[in-house]
């Protein structure tokens, strides 16, 4: 049995507006069995004293961070695209040019250390949006399910848990049109033969689980959606989907079906609570009705949306729709969660030219709960009893952060000022340092070999 004190200087706990001064954490075997503030009102140094055992965390502590939405191997093309002129279409066509060097190895050693980058940021949980399955030409590897496997290593070797969303991907357009190039790695035929692939993909559960994605309209043609969604529904798994996140993809699904995408989607059964929507950017107002009334969640990604020149999504108009939002960094532009759930607010700020749209808390959530709940995790993302023991520490002194109250850290603190990360009981990052990945020296060689630069 392993049995932890950690004594925060502050602890964000759930359904608290700000943070609790002096608590007392205690852990054993990877849950938390104690959450106790000590000195509720009274001197903060009564009682500590009898906790010299007690691992100290200097700073503000919060639950583990969810990553509800990545694809590993976009972060080989941070800083290579970001200065030039196009849009998303012309970024996906650098994105396909990655892919032709992705095997499993080299996908290993990619993911592994984008995982740890995470890991130093304070997330604990990433949710992997895959759909690289098969060799060149598409075809498949003796292992149909190589480059899954890899992810989910690469997520176990990085010391964080994974969600690996199992992505059907068919067409290259609403029209149906076949996949081409580099896409026809990403294609099973049609949803059935995609059901069958990733229902052979079994993973220790404990620290990574398997859900299922419809890419987007674009890529499942509507008489096939509802396998995806009969699929992850029979297994009780998340089911993640592309939603609206260009014009051009609701232009194009309504001239073929007459319906928005997110219309499409409720049509043939893929909304509801165990659904996330990703981006949602451009829906319409009978859009956000359906996916509220439905349940549906939708994870943002404001650092790719904005790097991407996608536009703004009504994050305000969905959370009072009743959806729940969760935060991904998806191209991973930057990995930074503090800066992902503070765009949330300064997003609807430069849409409305008002302040004060989202509490701090309302924050916190999309950050932690909402985002692990959104990848089947419902036992993670706030510090209370009975949940997984992971705590993100930080720093109250750095340059950013030194004289800001601990609720403003979503206002003022990045990723590099975490300075603990504990997942299940066991510390992964001590310092701002990963124990075991040197990240910058793997991210590099890792890049190198699927840019071919030197
Ligand atoms: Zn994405």
């Amino acid at each position: 049995m392993t049995a932890t004190r950690w004594l925060a200087e502050y602890a964000w706990l759930p359904a608290h507006a700000a943070p609790t001064p002096d608590v007392l954490i205690e852990t054993v075997n990877g849950r938390i069995t104690g959450v106790t503030p000590l000195t509720p009102g009274g001197d903060p140094d009564a009682g500590v004293d009898v906790l010299a055992d007690a691992v100290r965390l200097p700073g503000l502590t919060l639950p583990g961070l969810a990553d509800a939405h990545s694809h590993a191997f976009h972060r080989a093309l941070r800083g290579r695209t970001h200065g030039g002129r196009g849009d998303f279409w012309s970024w996906r066509d650098q994105m396909y040019a990655v892919t032709g060097r992705l095997d499993p190895d080299t996908y290993l050693a990619l993911a592994r250390a984008v995982y740890a980058e995470m890991a130093l940021a304070g997330i604990t949980c990433v949710g992997e949006f895959h759909y690289l399955h098969h060799g060149p030409g598409g075809t498949p590897y003796a292992d149909p399910n190589a480059m899954g496997a890899a992810l989910v290593e690469a997520a176990a070797q990085a010391g964080i848990r994974l969600t690996l969303l199992d992505t059907c991907y068919l067409t290259a357009g609403v029209d149906g049109a076949p996949l081409v190039g580099p896409q026809e790695r990403f294609g099973d035929g049609d949803a059935q033969r995609w059901a069958e692939r990733a229902a052979a993909f079994t993973t220790d559960r404990e620290r990574a689980r398997v859900g299922a994605a419809v890419h987007s309209v674009r890529a499942v043609p509507a008489d096939q959606l509802a396998t995806v969604a009969d699929w992850a529904r029979r297994r009780d798994a998340p089911l993640h989907v592309h939603l609206s996140e260009q014009p051009a993809e609701n232009d194009a699904c309504r001239a073929v079906y007459g319906l928005t995408p997110t219309g499409l989607l409720a049509e043939h059964g893929v909304l509801g609570p165990a659904t996330t929507a990703v981006h949602a950017t451009h829906p319409t107002s009978a859009d956000v009705t359906l996916l509220g009334e439905s349940r549906t969640g939708v994870c943002l990604c404001p650092t790719t949306e904005r790097d991407l020149a996608d536009g703004l999504g009504p994050a305000r108009r969905m959370a009072d729709a009743g959806i729940p939002l969760s935060l991904g960094s998806d191209s991973h532009a930057v990995i930074d969660p503090f800066e992902e759930a503070r765009a949330m607010e300064l997003d609807e700020r430069l849409r409305t030219r008002r302040r004060g749209h989202f509490a701090p808390a309302e924050l916190l959530t999309a950050a932690t709960e909402a985002g692990h709940a959104a990848l089947g995790w419902t036992d993670a993302g706030r510090l209370a009893v009975g949940d997984r023991a992971d705590l993100v520490t930080v720093r109250l002194d750095s340059v950013r952060t030194a004289g800001v109250v601990p609720a403003g850290v979503w206002f003022a603190a990045g990723a590099a000022d975490v300075t603990q990360v504990v997942v299940d009981g066991r510390v992964l990052v001590r310092d701002g340092r990963h124990v075991r990945v040197d990240v910058p020296r793997e991210l590099a060689t890792a890049i190198a070999e699927v840019t071919g630069a030197q």
